[in-house]
């Protein structure tokens, strides 16, 4: 009998006395430990009526018995389905009902509200709480702590991730346990993960990042995990002096920097830090070699693909680029329109093909042939050009290109020239509708800390080195960029509260 997700990635630790995760409170969980409540977990969804490839919705702080219930659903063959804990019972119950998931496993706070979403797809509720408590917990506590792996091959399907959905409804990204497995035996490969190393885990892990790359590098490589709640700069502050690695949304990193006590100090010993899931600032990446002496090392990937492209552990990290494909993923740039790939250094769209793809979006089977083409690339809607190198350098999402007065603007090249004005701290361009150019540039200014950014002056200093059409028709200040829980900017939201600008 095999589980290869089960077997590489936890099974072969069940003896291990070592530490697994370093907790907030300051105890630690060995392997041995993690495994034992992993398989009480595992005889709980057995006696839920959980059979191997039913769905198990997943909406849970996060903790270490949240981790063991990913654990639980890879032994028992259950399709783990994890999702964002800011999510209403509105948007939970489109989740449960596209997927046709036989439990619900909430907080005890969201209980009540759920209870009546859960039984109107036919699924079960239980409930599990940060603190690990909950009828969940309960229903696992007399159960042994033993299960035998159910027998899985490697293209089984492991989890559902659902994409976080800027546009349109979100979609379940159907991940097999080999799409998983290939991405973090590369990774922990190419990022020379051992088991002396000591992450520290500050992201959610309801994201593939927190808890397909972080994670399960770290089990594969047998290395442990100090298992924060939520990124906050006193706590990974303080627990810096203890981890070896750490890995981050860009907005880790500006935080860090806002904060006078990261030193060179505070972080000499570290070996590596890593920056993903939204573009990270070359001057940011600047400011922290400068103040630290770490060079980051920037990745790129997405729900569908696990990890693509990854700077160098040795060679060169290059600020501003994602690095190059990732041993294994193919990857080249085409053209939009027709799909041909495009002259070495042309901007175009980003295609994938790798045993890191996943195999479709759940029942949407539309929307799967429009991105995942016959011949295995994916078309990820990343607009990027890749430099003499052979740096992959995005420049923004197909989505997000502005199409004004018939030529295409993209974004990133005019917030490289916003961001370098002087009062500006950040910037995002986005298209609103515009009466005579189809779509206007509209440039989103965030003022530098106690600055007021002379958008007359910006305007005016910019045109002399951007084409006419590139310029922005308006410069806009906001107090900041609307985020999600991943750092990244939702062009969404400001086209939407810009969209009047030229009406
Ligand atoms: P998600 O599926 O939520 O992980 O989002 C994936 C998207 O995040 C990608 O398609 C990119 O648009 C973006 N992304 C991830 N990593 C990076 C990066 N290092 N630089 C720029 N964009 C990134």
């Amino acid at each position: 009998m095999t589980n290869p997700l089960y077997d590489e990635l936890f099974g072969r630790h069940r003896d291990s006395d070592r530490s697994f995760l370093h907790l907030p409170d300051g105890g630690t969980l060995s392997f041995r430990a993690f495994l034992d409540m992993a398989a009480q977990f595992a005889n709980a969804l057995g006696a839920a009526g959980l059979d191997p490839g039913d769905r198990l919705a997943v909406q849970v702080e996060k903790s270490a018995e949240a981790l063991a219930v990913y654990a639980a659903a890879a032994q028992t063959g259950v399709i783990f389905l994890p999702l964002n804990t800011a999510y209403t019972a509105d948007e939970v119950d489109y989740f449960v009902g596209n997927s046709g998931a036989r439990l619900v496993l909430c907080d005890p706070a969201a209980e009540a509200r759920l209870a009546p979403v859960a039984a109107a797809h036919g699924a079960a509720l239980m409930t599990l709480g940060g603190d690990g408590r909950g009828s969940f917990a309960d229903a696992a506590a007399d159960r042994p702590a033993t299960f035998a792996p159910v027998d899985r091959a490697a293209d089984d399907l492991a989890a559902f991730l659902y994409t976080s959905g800027t546009t349109g409804r979100s979609k379940g990204a159907m991940l097999t346990q080999e799409n998983l497995l290939s991405n973090a035996r590369v990774l922990t490969d190419h990022w020379r993960f051992t088991e002396t190393d000591v992450l520290l885990h500050a992201l959610p892990i309801f994201h593939t990042h927190g808890l397909f790359v972080a994670t399960n590098v770290c089990l594969l490589a047998g290395a442990s995990m100090i298992l924060l709640p939520r990124f906050d700069a006193d706590a990974v502050i303080g627990w810096l002096p203890r981890a070896t690695t750490m890995m981050g949304v860009p907005t880790f990193y500006t935080r860090l920097l806002d904060d006078a006590r990261l030193t060179r100090d505070l972080v000499g010993h570290m070996r590596l830090f890593v920056s993903g899931s939204a573009p990270l600032l070359s001057e940011t990446h600047e400011a922290f070699e400068a103040r630290t002496g770490q060079r980051i090392l920037e990745r790129y990937g997405m729900t569908e693909t696990n990890m693509n492209t990854s700077n160098p552990y040795d060679g060169p990290r290059i600020a501003g680029t994602v690095g190059q494909p990732l041993p294994g993923v193919e990857l080249k740039i085409t053209d939009p329109e027709t799909g041909a790939e495009v002259a070495q250094g042309e901007i175009g769209v980003i295609e994938v093909r790798g045993p890191n793809v996943f195999k479709g979006y759940w029942q949407m089977p539309d929307k799967t042939r429009e991105e995942l083409r016959e011949n295995g690339f994916f078309i990820t809607g990343d607009l990027a050009r890749i430099d003499e190198d052979g740096y992959v350098r995005i420049v923004g999402r197909a989505k997000d290109l502005v199409i004004t007065g018939g030529f295409n603007v993209y974004p990133k090249e005019i917030e490289e020239a916003l961001d370098a004005q002087p009062g500006v701290l950040e910037s995002a361009v986005i298209g609103v509708p515009h009466p005579d150019f189809g779509e206007a540039v509209v440039g989103v200014l965030v003022p530098a800390p106690g600055q007021t950014p002379d958008t007359d002056a910006i305007a005016a200093a910019i045109g002399g080195s951007l084409a006419r059409f590139k310029q922005p028709k308006r410069l806009v200040v906001l107090d900041e960029l609307p985020r999600n829980t991943m750092g990244k900017v939702q062009k969404n939201v400001l086209r939407e509260r810009f969209a009047g600008l030229f009406a």
